[in-house]
């Protein structure tokens, strides 16, 4: 059994606080969604925020990112990532908070993740004094796909302050309000997206034999690509590949020049990740032989898998247990195949990340739903065990 400690008091003293203040940004921000990039008025609140704090906090990082700085004390830097970017999406419920900016929407509780942070901040801002390390608060935009973990990380984030350890959130409508949940191992999947380009020769519908099509090639493609997971892949490794996007052709009667086909991959390990690409790019030279087309893949920037220090996880869980109670944490019984851009830190430095249980009370509904909604019971939560978690992290 873990023992609540005086210092886990104060955490808790101030979290219930400051927690209506937090609810007022988070339902401000749900308002006024901005999109990856543009968060214009969501950082300038975080400065604003931090500046009442008096906070030392940068700009600049990743166009519209903001970092910042608490405590002095020699033990070891704790980064903490909270991203601040909506989704395009016209929100289709009706809270009194509901998106002012049509077809845009925080439809994946960034808003929430933005407000723990903050709260966070002012949590250890209040204790800076007792701090035996600091923490660099990671006010991230852009997470929705667009590499903003990478644009902070290139604009110099750990030039400025290098991190020990990094921790990470997501709210995680799964698992209830008041619980903490995590994946012992790998916490997100690596995700690498691709585009390819068939290309044949166009021709009348009527003279199959004097044109190249491919629109036939992209048909074979797309079952051919379906057999790397199901005959190529062992059976206990996770792997998807998933074609979302297939254009090609204007008229019934004509074949046209080209295809183009959009998908994505995901996998939780390194070796699984090469085995699938380097598959994806022999079944394109296959087709390309096989029906006279040219077929090649094109890999975008991907991400890769979020996997949890086990010493660190341990540790983030233990403070978690003792600050929330035993009960309030749970293993979650899967890691996720989704992919969060967090693993560019994860990458760089040891880290641990945590879902953090926001499923409504009274519907249910997930992330990236025109419907979306949290239970805003995630936002103390999480900032009583990410600032618990992150001062015992301090100490060396
Ligand atoms: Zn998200």
């Amino acid at each position: 059994m873990s023992q609540p400690s005086n210092l886990h008091e104060r955490i808790d003293a101030i979290t219930e606080e400051i927690t209506p203040h937090l609810i007022e940004i988070r339902r401000q921000l749900h308002a006024n969604p901005e999109l990856g990039f543009e968060e214009y008025e969501t950082s300038a609140l975080v400065m604003q925020e931090l500046t009442r704090l008096n906070i030392a906090h940068r700009s600049g990082f990743g166009k519209t990112g903001v970092a910042a700085s608490i405590g002095q004390g020699n033990g070891k830097t704790i980064g903490i990532r909270g991203d601040m970017d909506a989704l395009p999406i016209q929100e289709s419920a009706s809270p009194e908070y509901k998106s002012r900016n049509p077809g845009k929407m925080h439809a994946c509780g960034h808003d929430a993740h933005t407000a723990i942070a903050l709260g966070v901040s002012e949590v250890l801002a209040r204790l800076s004094d007792m701090l035996p390390g600091r923490a660099l608060m990671v006010f991230q935009p852009a997470e929705e796909g667009l590499g903003g973990a990478r644009a902070m990380l290139e604009d110099g984030l750990f030039e400025w302050i290098k991190p020990d350890i990094m921790l990470g959130y997501h709210n995680w409508p799964l698992i209830e309000g008041g619980t903490i949940g995590y994946h012992p191992k790998t916490a997100f999947a690596s995700t690498d997206p691709f585009d390819i380009t068939i290309t044949g020769q166009s021709g009348h519908g009527a003279h199959p034999h004097l044109a190249v099509d491919p629109i036939v090639a992209a048909g074979n493609l797309v079952s051919s690509l379906q057999t790397i997971v199901a005959r190529e892949i062992a059976p206990l490794d996770a792997a998807v590949v998933t074609v979302g996007s297939i254009q090609g052709g204007s008229a019934r009667n004509q074949i046209p020049d080209s295809v183009k086909l959009e998908g994505t991959t995901r996998s939780q390990n390194p070796t699984v990740r090469e085995a699938v690409k380097a598959a994806i790019e022999r079944v394109c030279a296959g087709i390309a032989v096989t029906h006279r087309v040219t077929c090649e893949p094109t890999f975008l920037a991907g991400v890769p898998p979020v996997v949890n220090d086990p010493d660190i996880l341990l540790s983030v869980l233990d403070t978690a247990r003792g600050i929330l109670g035993d009960d309030k944490v749970v293993e979650l019984p899967q890691g996720s195949m989704g992919s969060e851009d967090y693993a560019e830190y994860s990458a760089l430095v040891p880290s641990a990340h945590l879902r953090i249980g926001s499923r409504l009370k009274d519907r249910s509904t997930m992330l990236h739903r025109s419907d979306f909604d949290l239970d805003e019971a995630c936002i103390p939560t999480a900032v009583k065990a990410i600032a618990a978690a992150a001062i015992d992290l301090m100490k060396d």
